[in-house]
């Protein structure tokens, strides 16, 4: 029973259906002037396209295929922030970004840029009066997460341009946990480079994009043979890249009645949940991603939780970030929002997608239950 949607997302049948053929009959170098090649590039193309309608793009050549978040979330933070250095000199982020994120920002800051952390609510939105501060005129890029991956808060994400807008330059929003999920749409929000990624939307893995709003200096972090509107050299993965935009066309299709079901699935989830003695939910009670699950449960290791539920009852669950879970370090984001060290260390993040159902329920809230029981039982041996 899989409710590990943060930390990977199973290819969805209908776009391995779709996009296979990119792998077997157009296979082609979308750079070569021949139809194998020519097949490729359309399929290129029409990825492009659906990527734009999903965050309602102002056009396609907005839209950068990139292999991961990661590479999306370097290139729209060193990438703008070095292109822009006569601009200004500064970054800035919020507490609770990926990992992604903050540590690009830290090479700057090794580099002499001034990098500025602002901090968030106890439920995980941003101070909005601290940013309207520390965001000034040399503030190049200002980064923030639309939906948090470990505490499910949406940001406010238009306020929050409103202000990166009227003080500094250029707002970087990593929608990787959001897109596909809940709408997103840069011209509204008013954002100016949008990460997202394929495997977050039930795409294959090594593709991903970033969004540039024409008019926007990126300088490339990997020159070569100019791919890419000369923004990420390299023969593109059009596979991945074919399946990421079915992923995303499908993704706005069924968001609509997708969304609301997933919320009602966390819902009565979070109902039985809370029932266990001291259990408490990290993150905000309204203004969640759709689905998403955290809690924190006092007297106990999350890694104990994740370990019991899997063998015990074959149920998959994670603490925090997969990306940083090879470190003992409590999560940043759950110290960020206030929490003591032992606390932060109790976390469980539950995460349904297109393959749970509500009849699942009963079960997995039952094997929560005994898990913590029986581990605060030896804990307190
Ligand atoms: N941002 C967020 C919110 C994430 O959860 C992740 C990991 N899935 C990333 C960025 C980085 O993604 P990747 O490891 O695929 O580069």
């Amino acid at each position: 029973m899989y409710l590990d949607h943060t930390s990977a997302v199973p290819v969805d049948e209908r776009v391995v259906g779709f996009a296979s053929r990119y792998l077997i009959h157009d296979f082609g170098n979308p750079s070569s002037l021949h139809s194998v090649g020519l097949e490729a590039k359309r399929g290129l193309e029409d990825a492009r396209g659906k990527v734009k309608e999903l965050i309602n793009a102002e056009s396609p050549a907005t839209i950068i295929f990139t292999g991961s978040a990661t590479e999306s979330n370097n290139l729209a933070i060193r990438g703008t922030a070095l292109r822009n250095k006569k601009a200004g000199t500064k970054v800035v982020s919020s507490a609770i970004e990926h990992i992604s994120v903050l540590n690009p920002m830290k090479e700057l800051q090794k580099r002499g840029y001034t990098y500025d952390v602002v901090p968030v609510s106890a439920e995980g939105f941003v101070d909005i009066d601290v940013l309207a501060e520390t965001v000034t005129r040399d503030t190049v890029v200002t980064s923030i997460n639309y939906a948090n991956d470990e505490i499910g808060t949406i940001e406010r994400i238009r306020e929050i341009s409103r202000i990166v807008h009227e003080n500094g330059q250029y707002l970087h929003v990593n929608a990787t946990a959001a897109a596909g999920r809940i709408p997103v749409d840069v011209q509204k929000d008013g954002i100016d480079l949008l990460t997202l990624s394929s495997n977050d939307m039930y795409g294959p893995r090594g593709a991903a994009a970033l969004y540039v709003r024409e008019g926007v200096k990126v300088q490339t972090l990997l020159p070569g043979g100019g791919q890419e509107r000369g923004l990420r050299s390299g023969t593109e993965n059009i596979f991945a890249i074919a399946g990421m935009g079915e992923a995303a066309a499908i993704a706005g299709q069924e968001m609509a009645s997708e969304g609301p079901r997933l919320r009602k699935i966390a819902d009565a989830y979070l109902r039985e949940i809370l029932t266990i003695e001291d259990a408490h939910l990290t993150g905000p009670p309204a203004g969640r991603l759709p689905g998403h699950l955290s809690f924190r449960f006092d007297r106990i290791e999350g890694e104990s939780i994740l370990l019991n539920l899997d063998t015990a009852f074959g149920i998959q669950v994670t603490t925090g970030s997969a990306c940083s879970s090879r470190t003992l370090e409590p999560s940043h984001v759950l110290l960020a929002i206030g929490l003591k060290h032992e606390e932060a260390h109790g976390s469980m993040i539950m995460m349904p997608g297109r393959s749970n159902t509500l009849e699942e329920i009963p079960y997995v809230v039952d094997a929560v239950r005994k898990t913590v029981e029986r581990l605060r039982l030896i804990t307190a041996m």
